[in-house]
């Protein structure tokens, strides 16, 4: 199949905004994605395409850009083998490729619920466009939903069915919902939500077997205590993994995560890699963190197709990310530690917490209806990203609706700039 100058492997927002910085600076890049499609925006899948079937899936790439024809885009083609000193790529066809740099962005696979019964038809988890698709025509028909996992993936799923006319029930194995990253308050504020549309959450609580009738259809979900949630229908969302394994073969080094620096630079140094496959150490960290996020994975991208360009570049973003779940949204900027404070601004309405080590804001998150609170969480990110300085009284002065507060977080960004 010829030498490339460039090969991307995936077919997410890592891949598509690195074959886009690499096309858009005059190189020629192939991209190899499983999938039957071009790099899309996967965030459209839990929201639109769950509500309605026939929801267009957005591709990352404008579709008049001139720099695109320099993209050869080769679909449903898997890359299951890498050889970093022949530079080699070898997929699912047993076809094999040369290139002279690779991206790796494969991506995440979703984690597997293993109990009896949790392998075979009516157990769904979402990933991909097929997924969501399952899904959304999975709602057209049960009637009982049983979510698993109480993360970002679990209610907006809960959310979607509950707004198809779906019963819904929320099954989370730790003390509350949305554990990972979002301040408690926040996280009470949309579980209100959900009751308020008939869905029930369950925490500390977690699948033991999933039941069938003899003819192999779901008929239940019986828990740890013995309770059995009667349902039609299971979605699965309790976290991913990084896909690794090709990267893990070929020697790189990886650990729950393939192992990169701040440019995107793997164990090899023909070798880069970006996106939710990664654990990233960024510039004066001495420990790797996977983001899991839209934007990062983009930048993430952006980042390591500079460096494999030879320029300078470095992921130094302040990382955020959003969830839509009715007619409410959540939002997320920074990386808030084990040791951060959190102090609640804002208003019931909408209530924004902030994450503080010390006088030092590291994180912010808030919710509330409509799509305002974006504006106040992405100022608080302008603020981390320019050192973190807050003026807590002013802030609780502020008036503490979203627009002032927002107002407020630009007024402290551009103080510390
Ligand atoms: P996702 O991106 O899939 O939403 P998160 O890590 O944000 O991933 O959330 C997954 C949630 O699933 C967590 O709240 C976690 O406690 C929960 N969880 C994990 N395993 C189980 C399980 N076996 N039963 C119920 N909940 C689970």
């Amino acid at each position: 199949m010829g030498r490339h100058p460039y090969a991307v492997v995936g077919g997410g927002p890592a891949a598509g905004a690195a074959a886009r910085a690499l096309a858009a600076a005059g190189a020629d890049v192939v991209l190899l994605t499983a999938e039957d499609r071009p790099p899309y925006d996967r965030t459209v899948l839990s929201t639109e395409v769950l509500l309605h079937p026939g929801a267009s899936v957005p591709e990352v790439w404008p579709a008049a850009a001139d720099w695109r024809a320099r993209i050869q885009v080769r679909t449903g083609t898997e890359v299951v083998g890498l050889d970093p000193e022949a530079r080699t790529l070898t997929t699912a066809h047993g076809d094999s490729l040369t290139y002279a740099t690779a991206l790796l962005a494969p991506g995440a696979e979703p984690r597997r619920l293993s109990v009896s019964g949790s392998e075979g038809p009516s157990i769904h988890y979402l990933r991909d466009v097929a997924d969501a698709l399952a899904i959304s025509h999975t709602f057209g028909r049960a009637r009982r939903l049983v979510v698993v996992g109480g993360g970002v993936i679990g209610l907006e799923v809960a959310a979607a069915a509950a707004m198809r006319g779906v019963d819904v029930e929320v099954v989370e194995a730790r003390a509350r919902v949305l554990g990972r990253g979002v301040p408690a308050p926040i996280a009470a504020w949309i579980v209100a939500l959900h009751e308020r549309h008939g869905v029930r959450i369950r925490t500390g609580a977690a699948p033991d077997a999933v039941q069938r009738s003899p003819d192999g259809a779901v008929s239940g979900v019986r828990l740890i205590d013995g309770t059995v949630l009667p349902a039609d229908a299971v979605v699965v969302g309790i976290g991913i993994e990084p896909r690794e394994h090709l990267a893990h073969a070929a020697g790189l080094a990886c650990d729950d995560g393939i192992l990169v620096d701040a440019s995107g630079r793997t164990s090899h140094p023909a070798v880069f890699a970006a996106g939710d496959a990664v654990r990233m150490r960024r510039t004066g960290e001495s420990l790797g963190i996977r983001l899991e996020s839209f934007s990062a994975a983009g930048r993430q991208g952006e980042v390591a197709a500079h460096t494999m360009l030879g320029r300078h570049d470095s992921f130094t973003d302040v990382p955020w990310w959003w969830s839509d779940q009715y007619d409410a949204t959540l939002h997320s900027t920074g990386v808030a530690t084990p040791n951060a404070r959190e102090v609640l601004v804002g208003t019931p309405e909408a209530p924004l917490v902030l994450s503080l080590v010390g006088e030092r804001l590291v994180a912010a998150g808030g919710v509330g209806h409509g799509p305002g609170i974006a504006r106040p969480v992405r100022a608080a990110g302008r603020v981390i990203a320019a050192g973190g300085r807050v003026d807590l009284r002013e802030l609780r002065t502020s008036g503490g609706d979203p627009a002032s507060l927002a107002a407020a977080f630009r007024a402290a960004a551009r103080a510390s700039a």
